[in-house]
C-alpha cells in the first residue's frame, strides 16, 4: 500500500516530527501490521529515528550537523546549498519500521523526523507498507 504524506518546513533548517502523521495515515489507510519503508525523494532533506521527548535533542543533532558541515566550506556546488545536500546523505533518505497494533513499533522515546537542511520547502515523504 502506497502512502504519501506532504510536510511543510517553516526554517532552513528543522527537524519535524512527523510521527503522529505517520500514524494517522496507517490508520485512516486500515494498516494493522507490516513492514513500512519510509522515503524522501529529495537531496537536500532526509529522514531519521531520535528522541521526541526532549527537544534539545533535535537541536543538538542540528547543532552539531551545522559546526560539522558549515554553511560555506569552501564547496563547488554553484547552487549554494552544499551543506545541505552533505548533511542530508550523512542522515540519509529512508527508514525501514515495523507496523504493529495499527502503528510504527518505536521505542518509548522514539519519534520519526523529517531532516529539512534547505528549507523552508514543502517536501514529499513516500511511505510504502506491505
Ligand atoms: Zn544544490
Amino acid at each position: 500500500m502506497y502512502i504519501e504524506l506532504t510536510v511543510k518546513t517553516t526554517s532552513r533548517e528543522q527537524l519535524v516530527n512527523i510521527t503522529e502523521q505517520i500514524n494517522a495515515l496507517l490508520a485512516a489507510a486500515g494498516v494493522k501490521e507490516g513492514c513500512c519503508t519510509i522515503f524522501v525523494s529529495h537531496t537536500t532533506a532526509a529522514i531519521t529515528v531520535n528522541e521526541d521527548a526532549d527537544p534539545d535533542v533535535a537541536s543538538d543533532l542540528l547543532g552539531f550537523l551545522q559546526k560539522m558541515v558549515p554553511l560555506k566550506g569552501g564547496y563547488s556546488h554553484r547552487e549554494g546549498n552544499s551543506d545541505a545536500h552533505i548533511k542530508a546523505s550523512l542522515l540519509g533518505c529512508s527508514l525501514h519500521l515495523i507496523v504493529r497494533e495499527g502503528s510504527l513499533d518505536l521505542g518509548t522515546w522514539q519519534g520519526v523526523f523529517l531532516a529539512e537542511f534547505d528549507g523552508p520547502r514543502t517536501r514529499l515523504v513516500k511511505i510504502w507498507v506491505d
